[in-house]
This record gives structure tokens, sequence and C-alpha cells, in this order.
């Protein structure tokens, strides 16, 4: 036997596997009888996040016979969550918490699920207490004694904010707006850990993400709809999957069976300098190290998420009980320790990244028959309901053409990035 025939022989049991429910959370394929030649697929997905899953819903929907690889042991991408030893749902790379401004994605997704409301408050450590999260008039009052009324907060932000001819750096939109000592107790020290860059390296974007408040809203995020998953993000992802026309494959490099299986289109949604070898060098991404501990008490600390931004080696401290809204005698936290090596979590926006990235961008428009979708393929960081919008709009992009040809599809999803700059694809 051939190496390639034996290969050709993983592959169909795989797919087999995958369509009986074996792996962690695979969903139930077509029946498909022993000995059966391999099928063909109308779509080959490259990952199961967010971007993938969405579009392998919808495609699935319309009839389209979709497979869909991911090389970890389980779906859902970086959103995937689980039940920890002490039986505490957790979230393994890190807190996902669902916010939307867009009806329409929120009303696609309540398809597949329901929903537990749910607004996130973050406290940061400073200076011996605990403060709010984005700074606002109750952050500035507890810090430094005073007793400001809403008018006045803003008067005192005016006061210390520091003259900036041109905003470029993160560094200059924190001190333009409030001051300096702010800036060094709130965002210096948690910047340089991010990152491993000081604030004044980094484009403005970074910090432009954290807004102040000359209120007392003490929200992490203001968007219309906040809410998680009542049943975790993975038994949304099963739904999402679930359709007959889907086959998952997991543990397996989409490398490894993309010349194997006859698929008409592929849905990309890997780093986009891996999908070309890093032919023009590695797009630099910072790393997180989670450390998940779980307590022999009910609770930790008083909200999802407290910073830490000026001590210890981690940035900030989330217990997932706040976030979820499980009932359990225990409680599980997870620190993140920044670091440069390991999987790819925030491109580091940089200008000479960007260059880089469109360098690569624009190859994956001349690339036949591939469609790149998701953060990790647009080298953007993208929250889920961003990755969900563009998904569905790539998909309707798509749905226009159907796949009858590949470069049709490609061409479709390029004019969704170019009438749609935030939401684009692979990067345009
Ligand atoms: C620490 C952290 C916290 C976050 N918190 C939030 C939050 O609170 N709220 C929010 O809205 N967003 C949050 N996000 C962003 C969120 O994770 C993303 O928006 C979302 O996961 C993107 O989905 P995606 O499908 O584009 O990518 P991913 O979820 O990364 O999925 C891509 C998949 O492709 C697979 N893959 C890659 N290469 C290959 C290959 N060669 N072969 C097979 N499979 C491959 C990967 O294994 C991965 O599973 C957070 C991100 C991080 C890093």
């Amino acid at each position: 036997m051939t190496d390639q025939l034996r290969v050709r022989d993983r592959v169909k049991d795989k797919v087999q596997d995958a369509g009986n429910g074996a792996g962690n959370n695979a969903p139930q394929q077509a029946t498909r009888q022993a000995g059966e030649t391999l099928p063909g697929y109308d779509y080959l997905i490259v990952g199961a996040g967010f971007a993938g899953a969405v579009l392998a819903e919808r495609l699935a929907h319309l009839g389209r016979r979709v497979l869909i690889v991911d090389r970890r042991p389980h779906i859902g991408g970086n959103a995937y969550d689980r039940y920890d030893d002490a039986g505490v749902l957790i979230h393994p790379y890190g807190p996902h918490i669902f916010h939307t401004n867009s009806a329409a994605v929120f009303e696609y997704l309540s398809q597949f699920t329901q929903w537990r409301p749910y607004q996130h408050r973050v406290l940061a450590s400073v200076d011996g207490q605990l403060l709010p999260m984005p700074i606002n008039l109750d952050t500035v009052n507890s810090l430094y004694g005073l007793n400001l009324t809403a008018p006045q907060l803003e008067g005192y932000f005016a006061s210390v904010a520091e003259p900036v001819a041109e905003v470029k750096t993160s560094e200059d939109v924190v001190v333009s707006r409030v001051g300096r000592d702010l800036y060094n107790k709130f965002f210096r020290g948690y910047t340089r850990k991010q990152w491993a860059l000081d604030p004044s390296e980094l484009d403005a974007s970074v910090t432009a993400r954290v807004p102040t408040r000359a209120n007392r809203d003490g929200r992490y995020f203001t968007d219309t709809y906040q809410a998680m998953p009542l049943h975790g993000y993975t038994r949304l992802f099963e739904r999402l999957l679930a359709s007959p026309n889907i086959s998952v494959m997991l543990n397996t490099d989409y490398r490894d069976i993309a010349e194997l299986l006859p698929w008409r289109h592929m849905i990309y949604t890997g780093p986009l300098d891996a999908y070309f070898d890093y032919r023009y060098g590695r797009l630099p991404y910072r790393s997180l190290n989670f450390e998940h501990v779980t307590l022999p008490r009910e609770q930790a600390q008083e909200v999802g998420t407290v910073n830490h931004p000026n001590d210890y080696g981690y940035t900030r401290v989330s217990e997932f009980k706040h976030i979820t809204g499980q009932s359990h005698a225990q409680t599980s936290l997870v620190y993140e320790y920044p670091t440069a090596e390991g999987d790819p979590y925030y491109p580091v926006p940089r200008p000479e990244n960007a260059a880089l990235a469109a360098r690569y961008a624009a190859d994956a428009e001349c690339e036949p028959g591939v469609t790149f979708v998701g953060r990790l393929a647009n080298y953007r960081y993208y929250n889920m309901d961003q990755v969900v919008a563009q998904a569905l709009k790539v998909f309707r992009d798509l749905e226009g053409e159907g796949a009858a040809t590949n470069q049709a599809a490609t061409e479709q999803a390029k004019g969704a990035g170019q009438q749609d700059a935030a939401l684009a694809v692979a990067g345009r």
C-alpha cells in the first residue's frame, strides 16, 4: 500500500469517526455505510471557531455539503468552554463575554442558544484599592479622596490632561484625556505587561478600546445586547454544527487532508501568514499563558475580572461563576500571563505589522477558490460579534453565486471587504 493510500484510509476513518460523534463534541453526521466511497464536499472549512461554524451552519442550511476541520481536539475555537474537574464551567482560553450592538447578530445566535443577561464589571487593583475600570467618577473620587460631581469630573480631567499636538500612540490617547498620574496608575503597567511594549510604542487604537467616563457607569461594556449563552458556548457550537450536511473532523490540520478529499471551495479561518508558509516572515502575535485554579469557597472576588496593572506577572484574574451565573460550592478562576510564545491571540498593532499583513492580504486576494474569514485570517483583533457579522456577510455574498465557481465566490467575499472596512475579509 502506498503512503498516500494509507493516509487516505486514515482520512476516511476520521470522517466516519466524526460522523459517528467520536471526539469531543463531534456532532452527528448523516448516516454513512461502511465501505461507502469518500464524499465530495462543496466547502472545506478550516477552523471550527465562530467564523467557521457560522459559515458551516449557513451553507449547510442551503443544502451545501460542508467538511469543517480543526487541529484542536474540540469545536468552538477560542470561545470553547468546558466543565473543569470540580464541575465549574470555565473558558480554557480566557473569559469570553458576549456583547454586541447588532440586533442581526444577536437574533441569528438566538436560534442556537437561550441567554443569561450579564453585564461584565472590572475592578483595577491600584494603591491598595479596587477601583472601577473604565475610569469613571467613582474611580477618581475614591483614588484621590475627592467628592466631585459628574460635570466637575470633566473639569478635573481637563485640568490634569496634557496637551498633545497629534495623538499617535496609546500614551498620547490617555495622557491627553486624563493626565499622567491616572495613565501611570492604570494604563502604563498593564500595557507594558500585556504587550511587552511601552504605550508610547503602540498605536493609539490599542488604548482607544478602553474609554473613560465622566459618570458612575461601572459596566465594562455599554452595548445594547450583553448576555451569556445560557448553557455555554460549546453547546451553542454543537447546535450550529448539528446539520447532517456538516462533517466535523477534529485533531486535524487541514494540510493533512486538503489534497486527499474532493472539495470545491475553501473557507480559511486560520492564521494568514501560516496559509502562505510565512513567505514574507511571521506576523507577530502576543499570547497568554492561562493558570486555572479552583478554590474551596463559593466566591473569591467581587466582580468577574480584577485587573492588576502594577503588581505580579499576570494582568488580570477572572472568576467564571460571575460570568456564567453557575451556583457551585467551589469557584474557579483564571490568571492571565502575557507571553511572546504560544497560540496567536492578539495581533501586535504596530504600523510595520499592518504593512506586513497587507502584503499577505494582497496575496489572499489573488488566491483562487479560498475565502479568508475571521480574526486570524484578517490579522485583526475582532470580538466574537464582529466575527459572526463578518461570517454572515461573507455567506450572503457566497450565497449569491453559490460555489459554482470558486473565483466568483472569492470575488464576492472581496466585495464584502471593500464595502465594509470594519468587517473586512483578509485585511482588505
Ligand atoms: C484571551 C481572549 C479573550 C477574549 N475575550 C473576548 C470577549 O470577552 N468577548 C469577545 O467578543 N471576544 C473575545 N475574544 C475574541 C474571540 O476569541 C474571537 O473574536 C473569536 O474567537 C474569533 O473567532 P474565529 O473563528 O475568527 O477564530 P478562532 O476562535 O481562533 O478559531 C480559529 C480556529 O482555526 C483553527 N485552525 C487554525 N489553523 C488551522 C489549521 N491549519 N488546520 C485546522 N484548524 C486550524 C484553530 O485551532 C481555531 O480553533 C477574546 C480573545 C482572546 C484571545
